[in-house]
């Protein structure tokens, strides 16, 4: 299919860090793709925890389905609107590679310990460290650390970044992933489009999962006007319907009219602006968006979902035990402990700690916490 003039275009790529001659029949961006899923990393989000921790369910979210589910329905839209696919998916599955174990609870447990130990340290950020992950902590090339992405991959990878971070890379990189958190310019359409996606993909899945895990009701679900609408439609077509399918009736439509309004909204904006390049798209205000109706209600559903799911007590609760396994493991490594080899020397020993630790999964961070501590923490897991 041909790509629009506003879509990324693999041949006028601002290139590779490291210089590589061109692969006989992938472009740069399916290369890319393929360098994504190939990693370690990668194969690691399916130990990961999204909302529940892994152990909780077999059939939760973990990282891994999230991303595969972001990168469907990115692609979808990517499709209508004749933006890059292989950009969109690329994007799409690296972007919650550098997420901690544990979840948002491994998150901010691993930012507090950084923080503690070097006071002057800028933290954990999980999109920077998503970055970092592809950059420089993969190790599978002789030549260079990390995987050597484009850089329209890597800037769509890097969806949020303070403005401290943003010196440091662009004091490494001039003119690179860091410049438009200094400067205010956009990423091209297909890192806007993953940024939508990954909302629309969590809303959906962690209703889904909400309800799966009886921490929410469908009942409750009546007080969010974009959810109760859906719903009303799946039993007005299926009257009677109860339980798992109705929950499902009502997820498709939302999904369908989620992905349908941001291709209109975006169209909408796409000839208001007639963008005729990439660049061009860069120093617009964001286009690739929903329309102010469809934000308006997916906000109130996310406003939802932080209430009655991510605040619920027994979430809370897992949230504290896991916080405190980051915590102990962090003292530990930072003591001395480490395996061999674990941490990289080529970082600053404290980072290096984290880099550690961010890229556990869920189980082996019990694991290793269990040997340091002698302490079993969730003995559910195994
Ligand atoms: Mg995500």
């Amino acid at each position: 299919m041909e790509l629009a003039r506003y879509a990324s275009h693999s041949q006028v790529s601002r290139g590779r860090r490291h210089a590589e001659p061109p692969a006989p029949t992938r472009d740069a961006y399916q290369r890319d793709r393929d360098r994504i899923v190939h990693s370690t990393a990668f194969r690691r989000l399916v130990y990961k925890t999204q909302v529940f921790l892994n152990h909780e369910g077999d059939l939760f979210r973990t990282r891994m389905t999230h991303s595969l589910e972001v990168a469907q329905l990115a692609r979808s839209i990517a499709r209508a609107l004749a933006l890059n696919e292989d950009l969109t998916e690329a994007i799409a599955l690296a972007h919650d590679l550098g997420h901690t174990p544990f979840g948002h609870a491994g998150q901010e447990a691993l930012d507090r310990c950084l923080r503690k130990a070097a006071p002057d340290s800028a933290g954990f950020e999980h999109n920077l460290q998503s970055l970092r992950v592809v950059d420089r902590l993969e190790e599978r090339y002789a030549a260079f650390d990390g995987l050597n992405l484009s850089f329209e991959t890597r800037e769509g990878i890097l969806k949020h970044c303070s403005r401290r971070n943003a010196v440091a890379l662009e004091a490494d990189e001039p003119g690179g992933v860091g410049r438009r958190f200094l400067d205010g310019s956009q990423p091209g359409l297909e890192a806007q489009l993953c940024n939508l996606a990954d909302e629309i993909a969590y809303n959906a899945h962690d209703l889904d999962d909400g309800v799966r895990s009886g921490l929410i009701t469908v009942e409750q679900l009546e007080g969010v006007p974009l959810v109760a609408r859906h719903l009303a439609a799946a039993r007005a077509e299926h009257p009677g319907l109860v339980g798992r399918r109705l929950l499902y009736e009502m997820l498709r439509r939302l999904l369908s009219a989620q992905v349908l309004d941001v291709i209109a909204a975006t169209r909408l904006a796409l000839s208001d602006h007639a963008p005729h390049s990439v660049e061009r798209v860069r120093a617009l205000p964001a286009l690739l968006r929903f329309s102010d109706a469809m934000r308006a209600e997916s906000t109130e559903l996310k406003r939802f979902l932080f209430a009655q799911l991510y605040r619920h007590p027994q979430v809370h609760e897992t949230s504290a035990q896991a916080q405190a396994v980051i915590g102990d493991l962090f003292s530990a490594y930072a003591g001395g402990l480490a395996p061999a080899g674990a941490l990289r020397p080529d970082v600053e020993p404290t980072r290096a700690v984290a880099d550690y630790i961010a890229g556990m999964t869920d189980r082996y961070a019990l694991r290793e916490h269990h040997r340091l501590t002698g302490h079993r923490v969730f003995p559910s897991m195994g």
